[in-house]
């Protein structure tokens, strides 16, 4: 049997395995009236990144690109009790917003927020490394640079989960802009390096898995 993944399919995921709490579902309805941007990752991709932490027994995770804050909440609150959540967000404006909802979300005590560019951010998160495991989901071109970076601060077994690898179905089709060769390279890449075991999971607009070696 095949399943193609339809709306019906995903709500009924969702409806099982990725319910999200008053403090979630507040989070993301109010971005939209904060006028951020509607692209943090949908529950269902959220409860993903939650069983990530704990297959992997994550105690530091990195993320590049916070907008709200929604995916670092999901993730943080799998994290054991001594683990704790850098995130990189370069908008003064998405910080201020992610800072509020990490209080509202009882994690500011587990989550460290560096406002800037990643490329400049990354020196920053290096004296909290190694991480376990590492969430890129910001500019699409940085992704190779934040691979590489990626690989030096994890341990064999750590893992790196890039975000929207499917970048809306168009790279499997004839399609072309700077984006779209952008994600298709940086799959490419990843799908030929021998440094890593990985995968593409197509739940959302997918998410690019790498396992170092
Ligand atoms: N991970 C978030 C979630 O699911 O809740 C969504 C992140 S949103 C797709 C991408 C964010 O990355 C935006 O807030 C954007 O400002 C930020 N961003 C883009 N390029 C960046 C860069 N070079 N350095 C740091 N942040 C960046």
């Amino acid at each position: 049997l095949r399943t193609p993944p339809t709306p019906e399919i995903e709500a009924y995921i969702t409806g099982l395995f990725a319910r999200e709490d008053d403090i979630l579902r507040q989070i993301r309805e109010q971005s939209a009236e904060q006028g951020l941007p509607q692209i943090a990752v949908s529950p269902e991709e959220g409860a993903f990144l939650a069983l990530l932490v704990r297959l992997c027994k994550a105690r530091r995770i990195l993320e590049i690109g916070t907008l709200a804050g929604y995916s670092a909440i999901w993730m943080a609150r799998a994290l054991p009790a001594d683990g704790y959540l850098v995130t990189i967000e370069k908008s003064s404006v998405h910080a201020e917003v992610a800072r509020r909802n990490f209080a509202l979300a009882g994690l500011e005590g587990k989550i460290r927020l560096l406002v800037g560019q990643a490329s400049l951010m990354l020196k920053k998160a290096a004296a909290l490394a190694p991480y376990h495991l590492i969430f890129m989901d910001a500019d699409k071109e940085g992704y190779p640079q934040y691979y590489e970076w990626a690989l030096k601060h994890l341990p064999s077994g750590g893992v790196i989960a890039a975000h929207n690898a499917l970048w809306g179905g168009s790279v499997a089709g004839e399609a072309s802009s700077p984006i779209i060769e952008a994600v298709r390279s940086f799959n490419r890449m990843v799908a030929q390096d021998e440094r890593v075991t990985a995968h593409l999971y197509p739940a959302g607009d997918g998410t690019l898995i790498a396992v170092k070696k």
